[in-house]
């Protein structure tokens, strides 16, 4: 199951698709037009978006390329109702990932969700280890260890941390976080993301009081940093992602 966030204002459409992909067992979110779609692929995190283009208040190529300059990969599927390439190429450069022109087949339309959503589950598993100065963390294993001493991080640790690795040295902030990590149905405070930041903080970095890698970033969230040493991989720390 997957989340996928349809923003298209039109009402028969956008119901249309919410019916077709809750078929198949996703769970949907809809928005009916660009302003709203824009705040819930912010805030709701799905697994890929249906956008179509002619949308009010903000439209679809506007929309996608401002996702993209905020740092946000979620795969996009735009839906043109124009057939000209201008407008696919428009699109594509956003950075849509795929288009599709309306009307169109819904067995192509799921059979392209099916693609991009398996494009973004084998980037989701490509990263597994990233190292944070002295300290190695193995997400596939859900280890973590400094040289010898194994670091016992929770669950919820890891999930924060990995989190972190997939903005790469973006922004989480700390609803994000609830929502991945706590869910919709627990009730938990921003509070609770804080002190479960200074428990991850207590375990991998150096010196806590003054983290070098997991950073506040005032009123908004976390975000990470990597080293950056002569001869050792990356400024985000040696990740391995599908990037
Ligand atoms: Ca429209």
């Amino acid at each position: 199951m997957s989340r996928i966030l349809v923003i298209e204002d039109e009402f028969a459409m956008r119901h249309a698709l919410e019916d077709l992909l809750t078929s198949q067992g996703h769970r949907v979110i809809t928005a009916a037009d660009g302003a709203i779609g824009l705040e819930r692929a912010r805030t709701e995190r799905p697994d890929l978006v249906l956008l179509d283009v002619m949308l009010p208040k903000v439209d679809g190529f506007t929309l996608a390329a401002e996702l993209r300059k905020t740092g946000c990969k979620v795969p996009i599927l735009l839906l043109t109702a124009r057939g000209g390439v201008d407008d696919r190429v428009t699109g594509l450069d956003a950075g849509a990932d795929d288009y599709l022109a309306k009307p169109f087949d819904p067995q192509e339309l799921l059979a392209r969700v099916r693609a991009l959503l398996r494009r973004v589950e084998r980037a989701g598993a490509l990263v597994e280890r990233v190292r944070l100065g002295e300290v190695d963390v193995d997400f596939i294993r859900q280890t973590a260890r400094r040289g010898v001493e194994t670091l016992h991080l929770t669950p919820k640790e890891f999930a924060m941390l990995r989190m972190l690795v997939e903005a790469r040295g973006g922004v989480v902030t700390r609803e994000q976080f609830l929502d991945a990590i706590w869910g919709y149905n627990a009730f938990p405070t921003t509070r609770t993301v804080d002190t479960h930041m200074a428990g991850l903080r207590a375990k991998v970095e150096e010196d806590p009081a003054q983290p070098r890698h997991l950073l506040t970033v005032h009123g908004t969230g976390y975000r990470l940093v990597g080293d950056s040493r002569p001869g050792e991989a990356g400024g985000e720390g040696e990740r391995v992602d599908g990037a």
